[in-house]
């Protein structure tokens, strides 16, 4: 009998693809966590039933949450990353000669050993020299820290349970605080076609507290829609016009990030420009 893998959501539409094997299902403290494995995705990693990562396309969304933000600061050098327990946006950032130290905050410890077992190539700078992991809530880590990171990654599940809280005002504002005068801040911003309230939200919440706001996008064919945004925002820096493309090596080998894309992806469809209430965000 075919096992079939179904993400539908309130539209009553979503994802679906034939499930080879089940690798794990398990309950852990905050989240359901399932790996399954297919033949077209490779390994799938699901919590609460929305799929995370894909071994096939995960490339997509963890190249572009960590190069635009850090390509644009001139010298990061101490960068944050709040969820993203799989590590698949450490192995990004530490691509990146000039950072010197990574915190990863993840709440779920499961999600960092599923990852490192059925995820190597994503997971394979967990044990980096230049990162630290802490278990524990990005909302409480982030209150006490001040004028510490270049650079801080929101790399979350969406924003509902543990992670409600990381598209809050109070939290961009904890976030503003954490930052360094240069600092810049890179948020998964979620679905413009399926969940257009949570892009606008965010969009709004962070131009409410940062001087320079600004939505991206990218294509992931796994997450609800395809066409994906992120929010960028920063204290002064421009993701556009400070942007250096000569500080892209010509032979990094990224598979879908390039100096082109960065500019690129600020360009916005009218429908999701008019998200931003028509604020200039290209
Ligand atoms: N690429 C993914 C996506 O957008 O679908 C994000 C993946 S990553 C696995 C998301 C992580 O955020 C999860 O492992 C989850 O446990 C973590 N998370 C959720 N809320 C959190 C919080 N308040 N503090 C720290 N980590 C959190």
């Amino acid at each position: 009998m075919e096992l079939w893998f179904k993400e539908i959501d309130e539209s009553k539409s979503g994802l679906t693809f034939l499930v080879k094997n089940v690798l794990l299902s398990k309950q852990t403290p905050y989240q359901r966590l399932d790996v399954l494995e297919t033949d077209f995705y490779g390994n799938v990693l699901i919590l609460d039933g929305a799929v995370q990562i894909t071994q096939k396309d995960e490339f997509v969304y963890h190249e572009m949450l960590a190069h635009v933000p850090l390509y644009t600061h001139p010298s990061p050098r101490k960068v944050l990353i709040i969820g993203g327990g799989d590590g698949g946006t450490v192995r990004e950032v530490v691509k990146h000669p000039e950072v010197e130290h990574v915190d990863l905050v993840e709440i779920d410890e499961a999600v960092i050993e599923a990852s490192k077992t059925y995820f190597p190539e994503v997971s394979r700078e967990l044990d980096n020299p230049k990162l630290t992991i802490l278990a524990m809530d990005g909302i409480e880590y982030i209150k006490s820290i001040k004028n510490h990171y270049d650079v801080i990654l929101i790399d979350s599940t969406d924003p509902i349970g543990p992670a409600k809280g990381l598209i809050a005002a109070t939290f961009y504002r904890d976030a503003f605080e954490a930052l360094t005068d240069n600092g810049v801040i890179s948020v998964q911003a979620e679905s413009p076609f399926y969940y257009p309230e949570w892009v606008s939200k965010i969009f709004h919440n962070l131009a409410g507290i940062f001087p320079v706001t600004k939505l991206y996008l990218s294509f992931t064919p796994t997450y609800p829609g395809g066409l994906w945004t992120f929010g960028f925002a920063s204290k002064g820096l421009d993701p556009v016009h400070n942007f250096d493309p000569a500080r892209v090596p010509s032979d990094a080998a990224f598979k879908y990030y390039t100096p082109e894309l960065h500019k690129a992806a600020f360009q916005l469809p009218a429908f999701v420009h008019e998200l931003c209430d028509g604020a200039r965000s290209y």
